[in-house]
Parts: C-alpha cells; structure tokens; sequence
C-alpha cells in the first residue's frame, strides 16, 4: 500500500460531501483473496488511468460475496483519467456467460488514480441501487486504499459497506 494520497480540493466541496452518507449499508461484502487481488491489480496495471470492471459473485439479503472480478473497457477514451463508463457489449457478455450457473453480476469496481476511495456526484449518477461500488485509490502507481459503498436511492447517498477478505477461495 502507497503511504502517499492526495485529496483534490473538489472532494471537500459541498456537492461531493453530499453524495456521501455516514450511515452504514446494512450490507456486508466478502471477497475472495484472489478477487481482491486481482482488482487491485488491475487498477494499478490502468494507472494513471481510470478502469473500471464488474464483481462476479453472489448474494443474500446482508452478505454479498465476490468470487471473481473481470475488468471491462472503459469507453470514455475522452476523460479516462478520471471517468469511466463501462462497455455495455462486454457487460452483455459476461451476463450471458454466468446466466446458467448460481453466480451473477453484483457490482461495479472503479480506480480513482491520485484521487481518494470516495464516490463523486458522477459516481452517483451511474450507480444502481442493489449493486457495490469498491472503489480503489491508486496514487504514483501504488495502491493506497479501497473501499466499498452502496448507493441508497431514498438517501440519494452513498453508503459505506463493510469490507472483508477471506483467504480460502
Ligand atoms: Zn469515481
């Protein structure tokens, strides 16, 4: 982990702290030791650009489990360093390929390079409620921080959600 961050001004703004709440989701996510290893991967392999991917795993009411991540395109070539929006083919793909086995789509990963692990209005504006949104802050090429968050449509914020990692895939 990078012991360097930095915090641009516009994440102390008034309309990036309201996306924010302090309130815990009631959800709980536990990750696979490879899955998360391999996001981190993957966004430091992006760096300095923002890349984006999808969490394969399962549900329940509380705990969501993330077996596997696939990275997918980001196709805002224009603004990669600092917006994503993921390829809707590859996203089709990846849901047609786990339609018959007990695993689905969960949630949305994105790197904030040189940026903290905290959503931005944008972010809201993508997000689905019912999906986690890790986001993980690489800064100089390092990983410093990953969080995860729920969007709650009724708060119209952001959540944090508990995060583990368990070793026995
Ligand atoms: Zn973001």
């Amino acid at each position: 982990m990078s012991n360097t961050s930095y915090e641009p001004e516009r994440f102390q703004s008034p309309a990036y702290l309201a996306v924010l709440s302090n309130q815990p989701s009631d959800i709980s996510c536990q990750f696979h030791a490879d899955a998360m290893h391999d996001m981190k991967n993957i966004a430091v392999l992006g760096y300095p650009n923002e890349i984006c991917g999808l969490l394969i795993g399962s549900h329940t009411e509380n705990i969501c489990v993330i077996h596997e991540v696939r990275q997918v395109k980001n196709i805002n070539t224009k603004r990669a360093s600092d917006r994503f929006q993921l390829d809707p083919n590859a996203y089709q793909a990846i849901d047609r390929e786990i339609r018959n086995s007990t695993l689905e789509i969960v949630g949305v990963f994105h790197s904030h390079p040189d940026c903290p692990a905290k959503p931005s209005p944008t972010d809201l504006n993508h997000a689905w409620e019912g999906f986690i949104y890790p986001i993980i802050s690489v800064c100089d090429g390092e990983v410093h921080d990953v969080r995860c968050w729920e969007p709650h449509d009724d708060s119209g914020c952001f959540h944090p959600v508990n995060m583990m990692v368990h070793i026995d895939a």
